[in-house]
């Protein structure tokens, strides 16, 4: 196979203009391009003006050795690289003792999926519920103020990102093309297989529910379980080695190898791991509010005249500003055509994120504004590394407050939050959070060095997207988890510093942070277990 990149076409090309593009480009007949697959499409929205799909395109060739000596030159034309997944091990015939995995969010729905297709028939305990029950109780926060702390959007099949926009892209580096897999995962468990080309793909909230049950379906075929209110409490730990993990209900499951895909949210869970001695160190986070803007807007400011093209859907932003106070003030997980929820897992407490269905066509867009924090700012240290919990719960029992104490979140025009003053009445933005808001002053929702770095960054993001600092755009309060305040640190072997067969993984023990990037540290992680698993009988 050949790879060429970088080949532009208008965004409204007819289907055929591309082979013959793809021809010319070559300098071949059309007859002599065997077959051709879109391995990445996506556009440079710098200049609406001028907007073009790029593409990068996957060949065959009649003679490809003569079409690779004819453009030796070109980087734009070259060997395809090998992007299939290729399985590190096989499962002994005899397994000693079988695989946990605690945790069913991206990270730990790929590393059972992984074990179970290589044989290792995974335990899988979740705390929450099945998904479609656990989209009830999530609607039940929602809609009628009533929060289950054990099924919400942070627990339950399908983990956080399940009632998400779906977003699917990371910055990692990914030098094994292991995010393809994850990404040929979901095309098999429904997802749309344009996720496969396109720049930014996305799922959307509806088609995510019935995918994690396909991946379930899938790990139950290959020989794995998969258990639901399953809270685990704690390890069993002999000399420094995992042999069990206990259940809230008293039951302990024997094991050698558990992989601990907790996500950010299960706070008990880590001080409990915390009390039994695992090691785990504080780190970095970010801490803001969500925003809302009409879609239109973003679409205008970033599309041009080609705003509201389906072609393109939704126009989404990245926006980042270094305040003079040293903050960086940053957009997160942005939302285009989206909803702002109501995310909590822990009763009278309120945090903010976002969501949106595949055809995002809410009427107004949303992301989180965040600022970052640091260790120092909320006193965590070795010795205290679950300090950013305390600051994250502080905080978000203030939002409750500040919210009348009913799960409402506390909201604020921007124009009255950057002049100081409470808002009394809405705008021509309608917020979309549910079950709703209570306007009021937000200054006091966050520390001062993080209110100070908004009010800079706002206006300064007004000149990158006209309208961005426009004083009806919504500000709602608080978003505290935008990642893990700690980290379970692992060695090079994927295991934890101080405990043998505990394999912390995604994004609760600070290794991942979204969906993508969670799936592929569970693959990663399974296979690091498979070959540990490997090795260990072939010694014994
Ligand atoms: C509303 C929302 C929208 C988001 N949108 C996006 C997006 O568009 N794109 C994106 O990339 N990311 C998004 N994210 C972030 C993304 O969801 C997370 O980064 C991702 O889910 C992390 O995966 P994970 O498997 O590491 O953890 P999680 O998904 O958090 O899964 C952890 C699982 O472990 C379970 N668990 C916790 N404690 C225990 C215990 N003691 N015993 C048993 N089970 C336990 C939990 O119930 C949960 O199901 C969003 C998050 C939220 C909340």
């Amino acid at each position: 196979m050949l790879r060429l990149t970088e080949l532009r076409l208008p965004i409204d090309h007819p289907p055929e203009a591309l082979p013959a593009a793809i021809a010319r480009r070559l300098g071949l007949l059309p007859a002599e391009l065997v077959e051709f697959t879109v391995f990445k499409r996506g556009y440079d929205a710098r200049k609406p003006e001028r907007l073009s799909f790029i593409y990068t395109i996957d060949l065959a060739v009649k003679n490809e050795a003569a079409v690779l000596k004819k453009h030796a030159k070109d980087r734009n034309i070259g060997k395809a690289p090998d992007t299939s997944y290729h399985f590190v091990a096989r499962a002994p015939e005899q397994l000693a003792a079988r695989p946990v995995v605690v945790g069913f969010g991206p990270c730990g729905i790929f590393a059972a999926l992984l074990l179970a297709q290589m044989g290792f028939r995974p335990i899988v305990l979740e705390r929450g519920k099945a998904v479609r029950e656990r989209t009830q109780d999530t609607w039940g926060l929602w809609r009628k103020h009533v929060l289950n702390p054990e099924s919400n959007v942070q627990f339950g099949e399908g983990g956080a990102g399940t009632f998400s926009d779906g977003k699917l892209y990371s910055q990692i580096k990914d030098p094994r093309f292991l995010g393809r897999k994850v990404m040929a995962e979901f095309v098999k468990a429904g997802a749309p297989e344009e996720i496969l080309y396109v720049s930014k793909p996305h799922i959307g909230t509806f088609r995510l529910v019935g995918m994690v049950e396909q991946m379930r379906a899938e790990i139950i075929a290959l020989g794995g379980e998969v258990r639901f209110e399953q809270r685990v409490t704690g390890l069993d730990i002999v000399h420094g080695q995992v042999r069990g993990v206990q259940l809230s209900d008293g039951e302990t499951i024997a094991t050698e190898h558990v992989v601990l895909a907790l996500g950010h949210s299960a706070r008990d869970t880590f001080e409990s791991l915390h009390a039994q001695g695992v090691f785990m160190e504080p780190k970095p986070f970010s801490v803001g509010f969500r925003i809302e803007h009409p879609q239109s807007l973003i679409d205008r400011a970033r599309l041009g005249v080609h705003a509201g093209n389906p072609l393109l859907g939704a126009a989404d932003y990245k926006l980042v500003h270094h305040a003079a106070n040293g903050r960086a003030v940053y957009s997160f997980c942005m939302c285009p055509g989206g909803t702002v929820v109501a995310a909590t897992s822990e009763p009278n407490r309120v945090v903010t994120n976002g969501m949106s269905q595949y055809s995002r066509n809410e009427r107004n867009a949303n992301a989180g504004l965040v600022v970052n924090v640091d260790p120092a700012d909320y006193g965590g240290s070795q010795e205290n590394p679950l300090a950013g919990i305390a600051f994250q719960r502080d905080l978000e029992s203030r939002a409750f407050e500040l919210g009348g104490g009913n799960y409402d979140a506390p909201a604020q025009l921007v124009g009255d939050f950057l002049a100081g003053r409470p808002s009394t009445a809405l705008g021509s933005v309608e917020p979309s959070y549910k079950p709703g808001v209570k306007l009021t002053d937000l200054a006091t929702a966050l520390p001062p060095y993080a209110i100070e770095a908004m009010r800079e960054a706002l206006p300064a993001f007004g000149r990158q997207i006209k309208g961005f600092d426009m004083a009806d755009a919504v500000l709602t309060g608080v978003e505290t988890r935008t990642s893990s305040p700690l980290r379970i640190t692992r060695g090079d072997d994927f295991q934890s510093l101080n405990i043998k067969g505990l394999y912390p993984a995604g994004e609760g023990a600070g290794y991942a942070g979204g969906i993508l990037s969670a799936g592929v540290d569970g693959i990663k992680v399974a296979e690091a277990l498979a070959l540990a698993v490997v090795r260990e009988q072939t010694q014994r």
